[in-house]
């Protein structure tokens, strides 16, 4: 059976001599795994819009085990992400978070216009990278449905205090009083609380320039960092503690092949059309709505 959609590359990995062995995160079937055959010859087609971080519209086959790459066109390469050390870092973050959070074709349409937005803004190089982190980290844990509560004591529901507490197996704050009733709880100052509020309430993209001191940015990030490995069941994130490997990454396209990433014009979006095309309305299919 054949089939179209669109999807992000999370991952793609050499696979037999000239081939490569994709995850993708399609709007459709959530998480996949579809191998491109040939996709590892210097002349191959398919090769700029199966580069990690990657965003292009898929044809598969699906067989019986495997879904196989019969076509793909690019539509953005996100190609800063892949020229500066940080922003590959943090992209292979989210990309891990992604990974541990959805199962095999489920599809996911709230997760995956949110790692579109943060693709975005990450390559973009006027945005505050750490505030993005943060602000996508909270947005994750909500699209996800352990949304942290950050108005009130999770156990007496008082909403005002002198000093708060984050209780990681509660998700959410717990007052000086009712402290004692916690084990696993983190101090979390006043300002650092404001913060989460504004990173939760707000769309990621109003946070992109927004600058935050280091050491507010490393108090948010070690609690956020905790309740989502309490969560994901997990000791550590491999992204943020390993360099990639090189061999994840694919030779770089030649400029001429890298041409697709402005080629959008040819699917009649604009590249702030693009971008917008990441809050529509979640039941659309973003493949099915261009028109050539
Ligand atoms: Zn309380």
């Amino acid at each position: 059976m054949l089939m179209n959609t669109d999807a992000f590359v999370l991952k793609s990995r050499k696979y037999n001599e000239a081939d490569s062995l994709l995850v993708l995160f399609s709007r459709k079937l959530g998480r996949i795994s579809a191998v491109a055959k040939g996709s590892r010859r210097a002349k191959s087609q398919m090769l700029a819009g199966i580069q990690p971080f990657s965003y292009s519209h898929f044809l598969l086959y699906q067989g019986r085990s495997m879904y196989t790459v019969n076509q793909v066109d690019t539509l953005k390469t996100f190609y800063p992400l892949r020229e500066d050390y940080r922003r590959l870092t943090y992209a292979s973050y989210i990309v891990e978070l992604i990974e541990i959070e959805i199962s095999e074709e489920q599809s996911h349409p709230k997760l995956f216009n949110l790692f579109g937005k943060a693709l975005s803004l990450l390559s973009d190089e006027t945005t505050e990278i750490e505030t993005l982190i943060r602000s996508f980290e909270l947005q994750f844990m909500t699209v996800c449905g352990y949304e942290p509560n950050l108005f009130h004591c999770t156990h007496c529901q008082k909403s005002k205090d002198k000093k708060w507490y984050f209780s990681l197996s509660q998700g959410g704050l717990i007052c000086n009083e009712c402290r004692s009733k916690e084990k696993d709880t983190l101090l979390i100052s006043g300002t650092c609380l404001k913060l989460a509020r504004y990173l939760q309430t707000k769309d990621i993209t109003d946070s992109q320039h927004l600058k935050i001191h280091p050491r507010l940015n490393e108090e948010l990030q070690q609690i956020n960092k905790a309740y989502l490995l309490y969560h994901m069941g997990r000791y550590q994130f491999k992204s943020l503690k390993l360099l990639p490997q090189v061999d994840d990454l694919l030779p770089m396209p030649s400029a001429k092949s890298r041409q697709p990433e402005t080629g959008s014009a040819a699917h009649g979006l604009t590249e702030e059309a693009k971008f917008d095309t990441f809050n529509e309305d979640e039941d659309k299919a973003f493949g099915n709505e261009q028109e050539e």
